[in-house]
């Protein structure tokens, strides 16, 4: 397709970035490889909006893929990071602020009794994997088909078909033995999962599961799903580990455990809990958590844990979390998924908009999505017109039809009028597509 307009400073530092780095980015999706043109550098953020390096402003619905719940340069966040900053950037010692953050967090999650801090996701649901086979002395991973939880060798394994189905490397550089340990499941199949005990009896350290997965677009658990995954877990004796990296602190205070009660052995956080810096966690069971270094023999370390700068900005962001921010970034929600209903409904293009607290997505299907199948099986090709479409009109999406779509307490009714103007052409524009 052509693009609908032209952004050459981006243009010219995506074609510098090729040159020094694989693809020009840092993390693939930015590369806007699954909808085409030019990726957008941007130069800054302020509240529900970005400026690329063109000049050009959009309202953000990506949010930095999820921290940024408070809007782009929150005064009181930039405060506590500056005055961080002023004090020094990294000490390689324990501080105060790592204290605070970890505080933050058990208050607010139950199920969490200890936390351990780390940089990123990735290294949150790799550890907490680890800990989950130290702890067990069991080598396998059950984990469902279309769930992210970051770019751990062993999480990288696509589901082939059947019930038992071991995983096969989702990319080179993984081999058959790191992904060999891990069981791929069909999402929102509790009997596969009860098939998978059966056939591995005392094999299976854990299962591993997005507490509402965003990484196939928004497909939430079906009622009684995460109950009964912490119920096989309990009968044969395997950790229950709940990846809320996407939906903690995110979906409401507690994140997605304040919404469905389901008590984890494990959970990991990213994200939110960062204030936009490097900072991430996985804590749980007591018992559990004990028996990592130095405390007990499952090692685990980081250069940078717990970072000063990044624990200042976790712990002001975490603080303006209140109820009534969680009232905020809800309406702001509905609003928008309102909208986009609308505007897809009048153009008489098949969508279902699909919601997790309020984390949410458009499939261009008929029919509701209940597992990675079924998000496949959508009419993705609709999505990029209008993704371009949006772009266009200064809206920024997730590049991507299997992403979800954040919005923040700063997404007010004139960030969301312009939406609303934008959405009838992209919503023509999606009706037109061809494949
Ligand atoms: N788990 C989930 C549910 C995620 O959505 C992500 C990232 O999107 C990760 C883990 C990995 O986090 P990170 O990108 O910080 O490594």
């Amino acid at each position: 397709m052509s693009y609908p307009y032209a952004a050459p400073v981006s243009q010219t530092l995506f074609d510098r970035a090729a040159v020094v780095t694989p693809g020009g980015v840092n993390s693939p999706v930015r590369a806007f490889r699954a909808v085409g043109g030019t990726p957008r550098f941007m130069v800054s953020g302020d509240g529900p909006y970005l400026t690329d390096a063109d000049g050009r402003e959009y309202v953000d619905l990506v949010c930095s893929w999820g921290p940024m719940i408070l809007g782009h340069s929150h005064p009181e966040v930039i405060a506590a990071v500056q005055a961080a900053v002023a004090r020094g950037t990294s000490f390689g010692t324990p501080g105060e602020g790592e204290v605070e953050l970890a505080e933050e967090i058990v208050a607010r999650i139950g199920p969490v009794e200890q936390v351990r801090l780390v940089s990123s996701g990735t290294e949150a649901t790799m550890s907490a994997i680890r800990l989950a086979r130290g702890y067990t002395g069991r080598p396998k991973v059950i984990k469902f088909a279309g769930c992210y939880h970051g770019h751990v060798d062993a999480l990288l394994a696509a589901a082939g078909s059947g019930v038992a189905t071991f995983g096969l490397p989702d990319t080179p550089g993984v081999t058959g033995a790191q992904a060999g340990e891990t069981v791929v499941l069909p999402y929102n199949d509790l009997e596969a999962v009860r098939a998978a005990f059966a056939a591995h009896p005392g094999e299976i350290a854990c299962v591993i599961t997005e507490a509402s997965p965003g990484n196939m677009g928004v497909v939430p658990p079906l009622p009684g799903f995460n109950a009964g995954l912490k119920e096989l877990c309990a009968d044969n004796g395997a950790l229950y580990i709940s990846d809320e990296v996407m939906t903690g602190f995110r979906v409401s205070k507690a994140g997605w455990f304040g919404l469905d009660g389901v008590v984890p052995d494990l959970m990991t956080f990213g994200k939110v809990m960062g204030g936009g810096f490097p900072a991430a966690a996985f804590g749980g069971r007591a018992d559990v958590m004990a028996q990592l270094a130095p405390a007990g023999p499952v090692y685990q370390a980081g250069t940078l844990s717990g970072n000063p700068v990044a624990t200042a900005a976790g712990v002001a962001q975490l603080r303006l979390l209140d109820d009534a921010a969680y009232q905020k970034v809800d309406a702001a929600s509905a609003r928008l998924r309102a909208l986009v209903t609308e505007a897809l409904d009048k153009a008489g293009v098949a969508h279902r908009l699909q919601t997790a607290g309020n984390m949410f997505s458009v499939f261009f299907t008929d029919e509701d999505v209940t597992d990675y199948a079924g998000a496949k099986a959508q009419q993705a090709f609709r999505f990029t017109p209008f993704f371009h479409s949006m772009l266009s009109q200064g809206v920024y999406l997730p590049p991507s039809a299997f992403e979800s779509w954040f919005v923040s307490t700063t997404h007010d009714e004139r960030a969301l009028e312009r939406v609303a103007e934008a959405l009838p052409g992209a919503a023509r524009a999606a009706a037109e597509a061809t494949e």
